[in-house]
């Protein structure tokens, strides 16, 4: 079955309205020659802050070559909770689809739970859009020899009370703690075990359909000299990229390196 390969920009607590337009601009120079059907899905994920200007940006272009997502949201709909934001405020954004969920940093720092992050993934997913749930172990846990019984165990309170149709429409980001952020890439063939342990967790959970639909991307210092590699493994659907997607240009060169498989 061909999955369309996504390759996805977390940028982070990075970049004021003015810069996000810039790097929205630069990316789109980028790719402006290639023909959108040759392209994997091309995702942007700015603070809440500039996604109304880089929506307008992206709305300029009316190429559809770049989505939108969210770094995260809240499940509520509305009500006091201060700080959040819902799901139904982020489907202003004509251009924004994904909303990533469960990234090693909110669960770290601002102590996401599993039951949290499904919660979300059932809200999102209600609204019509798609969750990208992450997953991955920490080094110790790696050295302990219990990364994919931890995995599995993510994954499977993640989709906890999803139907297989919603699982089959979202998003999984395999992202070891211990490579984001860090220069150190996880080996690809040990990314696509990891990879295809996650899918045979999902078949075990919601069946053969919503095991090989749902896209499973790899995360953790992805650059532009890896992602050939990444992408050549049989179950890696893509990337969550941090650090190099800040850069229009280098961007710009992993989602050139997943065209081969977008074009399958
Ligand atoms: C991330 O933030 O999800 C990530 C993978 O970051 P980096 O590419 O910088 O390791």
């Amino acid at each position: 079955m061909s999955r369309k390969p996504i390759i996805a920009g977390n940028w982070k607590m990075h970049n004021n309205n003015a810069q996000s337009v810039e790097l929205t601009e630069g990316l789109k120079a980028e790719l402006k020659e290639i023909d959108k059907n040759l392209l994997p899905e091309v995702v942007i994920a700015p603070v809440f802050t500039s996604l109304y200007v880089v929506n307008e940006e992206l709305n300029k272009c009316g190429c559809g070559k770049i989505k939108m997502a969210s770094q995260n949201c809240y499940y509520e709909p509305k009500g006091a909770f201060t700080g959040e934001v819902s799901i139904d405020m982020l489907k202003d954004f004509s251009n924004l689809e994904y909303v990533i969920i469960g990234h090693s940093e909110r669960r770290q720092y601002f102590n996401e739970t599993d039951e949290m992050i499904n919660k979300k993934a059932i809200a999102i997913l209600a609204n019509g859009l798609i969750p990208i749930v992450c997953c991955g172990e920490t080094l110790e846990q790696r050295e302990e020899g219990i990364t994919d019984k931890h995995i599995s165990t993510q994954i499977t309170k993640a989709f906890e009370n999803i139907s297989a149709e919603d699982t089959a429409k979202s998003v999984i980001a395999y992202e070891p703690i211990w490579a984001i952020g860090t220069g150190k890439t996880c080996d690809s063939v040990e990314a696509n075990r990891v990879i295809k342990m996650i899918r045979e967790t999902i078949k075990s959970l919601k069946g053969e359909n919503a095991a090989n639909s749902i896209r499973i991307l790899y995360g953790g210092s992805v650059k532009p000299e890896t992602i050939e590699e990444q992408m050549a493994q049989s179950d890696i659907d893509g990337a969550l990229v941090g650090g190099a997607s800040l850069k229009a240009d280098s961007f710009a060169k992993i989602v050139k390196g997943a065209m081969a498989k977008a074009s399958v």
